[in-house]
């Protein structure tokens, strides 16, 4: 077996020849915590027949109901309550009644009960690993040593905010903000209502939190540990359902602050619904990002990073690298070592430790990726997609890139989310500039070089809300987040996450 370490990641060819993604794209502070969880194969979940909604710290039964299914195997999991008008009256109710407790409460004892909710995550996280890979394709060794730890954090970090905001928002009085909506995606589903609870909750506020419909059930775990940390009723209600849960609770009259993560469709919808009123919006939305890799760059890194940067989460990622800007000289060799290690990523059952790339989320989904498949065929041409079979039940796609994509054509143009790169090429720095900036998004971009001042200049000409260096889709709990232009406003992340949930 040989080992390969490149700052973030470590490839590992072992004796069949695969290589896989061994490293978990986090920092090293995240890895320390990874080391909590055994092996979570061994876990067996127990999953209940059917799941009510979290309303007012009970979990509520509703005459509607859907299924959750693993895409994996398309059997189905659970039914989990399609709350409607009066399940969202009732959760907006019970978070307004507990909000004027909450919000008096000294920081110091929020700060206690988001410590309680980090350390319960922890002491769960092989089950919710199993559960969030079951639930929604992702291989175990994303949920295991990213999503689950890092969702763990995001508590950690913001409990240590609680006692703290009058030093995040220098010369005011920093007050919360009353009752947030915040409606969730299916690609990091408990990391992503960590994100949105731990700030709102640390500022004081209360929540009525919906999670996407294809991944519900680590949210609804999430539930179980607000009851088990005692935290007081109506503080967190998660409200499940599919159509039009979402719509009703962030245009309910009771809400004071909404907070989306989702395409920009929806977010565009819900800007609207929100413009006519008081509430207060942070949307993250999609986005194009733009790779970045010059001719100076140690290319074997690069490689990794392109990598890393599309096939991670199989490019179900609102940040991932999905248009890859190589260095005209370096353009064959670039592409040769990306197909080569492409080859070596296995598809796959996502319970399986040495799976690169799990399922894809739905069959929605993968109809969504084979259409943009299709156009990119006609379009871009240069089409070409790692060999191997796949599993027979399930949705899949196996990682694939379009060869001398033009930045007129769809695939360059719009967001695909899944594992499929656009790679495209550029002659001056100028140009790399011109190009990774020419899309309505604006999330993240990487850059690959040697050179420091290179790096520096190309970053402040970049407009992406991150811009990773030699490294691509690293994450942390303490830096912000968020997009430019259509990739949507507000910061999630770090001291500047707070800011949405303070008036
Ligand atoms: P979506 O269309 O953005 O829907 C996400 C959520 O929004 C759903 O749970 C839905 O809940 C809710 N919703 C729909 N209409 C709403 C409205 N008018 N007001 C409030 N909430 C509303 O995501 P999708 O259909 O799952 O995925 C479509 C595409 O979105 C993907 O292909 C990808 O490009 C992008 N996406 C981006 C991200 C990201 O992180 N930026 C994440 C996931 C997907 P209800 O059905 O209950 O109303
Ligand atoms: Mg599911």
């Amino acid at each position: 077996m040989t080992t390969a370490t490149n700052g973030s990641r470590t490839a590992v060819d072992d004796a069949q020849g695969h290589g896989r993604l061994a490293g978990p794209p986090v920092s090293e502070w995240a890895a320390a915590f990874a080391a909590y969880a055994p092996a979570p194969e061994s876990v067996k979940v127990e999953i209940a027949p059917a799941y009510g909604a979290f309303i007012n710290g009970r979990f509520v039964e509703t005459s509607a109901t859907f299924e959750t299914v693993n895409p994996a195997t398309e059997a189905v999991l659970s039914r989990v309550a399609a709350c409607g008008e009066e399940e969202i009256d009732a959760a907006v109710a019970a978070a307004r009644e507990a909000f004027p407790k909450w919000a008096a409460l000294p920081g110091r004892e929020r700060g206690k009960y988001l410590f309680r909710i980090a350390r319960r995550i922890q002491e769960r996280a092989r089950e919710l690993a199993i559960l969030e890979t079951m639930d929604g394709g992702k291989p175990i060794r994303e949920s295991r040593d990213v999503d689950i730890p890092l969702a763990a954090l995001h508590f950690f970090y913001y409990a240590g905010w609680a006692d703290k905001l009058k030093y995040a928002v220098p010369g005011r009085e920093p007050k919360p903000l009353g009752v947030c909506a915040q409606v969730i995606p299916w690609n990091f589903p408990l990391l992503m209502a960590a994100w949105k609870l731990a700030p709102a909750l640390a500022c004081g506020n209360t929540c009525v939190l919906k999670p996407a419909e294809t991944t519900p059930l680590t949210a609804l775990r999430l539930a179980e540990i607000c009851q088990e940390v005692d935290l007081p009723p109506g503080v967190v209600n998660i409200v499940t359902g599919a159509g039009e849960t979402g719509r009703l609770l962030v245009e309910h009259g009771g809400v004071d602050k909404v907070a989306f993560t989702g395409s920009t469709g929806v977010g565009k919808r819900i800007a609207k619904a929100v413009a006519p009123t008081k509430k207060r919006l942070t949307l993250e939305l999609g986005g194009k990002s733009a790779n970045i890799v010059f001719a100076d760059a140690s290319l074997d890194q690069a490689v990794e990073g392109i990598v890393q940067g599309i096939y991670f989460n199989q490019g179900h990622v609102c940040c991932a690298g999905s248009r890859v800007l190589v260095e005209e000289s370096v353009l064959g060799e670039v592409v040769e070592k990306l197909k080569h290690r492409m080859s070596t990523l296995r598809v796959g059952d996502p319970l399986d430790k040495n799976t690169d790339l799990g399922a894809i989320n739905s069959r929605a989904q993968l109809d969504r990726i084979e259409h943009y498949l299709g156009a990119g065929r006609e379009e871009a041409g240069g089409f070409w997609q790692s060999p191997g079979d796949v599993p027979t039940k399930g949705y899949w796609c196996k990682p694939c890139l379009f060869e001398g994509v033009q930045p007129s054509h769809v695939v360059a143009r719009e967001e695909i989310f899944g594992p499929v790169l656009a790679v495209m090429s550029f002659r001056t720095p100028e140009e790399a500039v011109a190009r990774a900036n020419e899309t309505p998004y604006g999330l993240a971009a990487g850059v690959w070089t040697d050179k420091g001042s290179k790096v520096r200049w190309v970053a402040k000409q970049l407009r992406a809300g991150v811009v990773w260096m030699n490294t691509y889709n690293r994450f942390d709990p303490t830096s912000p987040f968020g997009g430019y232009k259509e990739s949507g406003f507000g910061r999630e992340g770090g001291a500047h996450g707070l800011m949405p949930y303070l008036g």
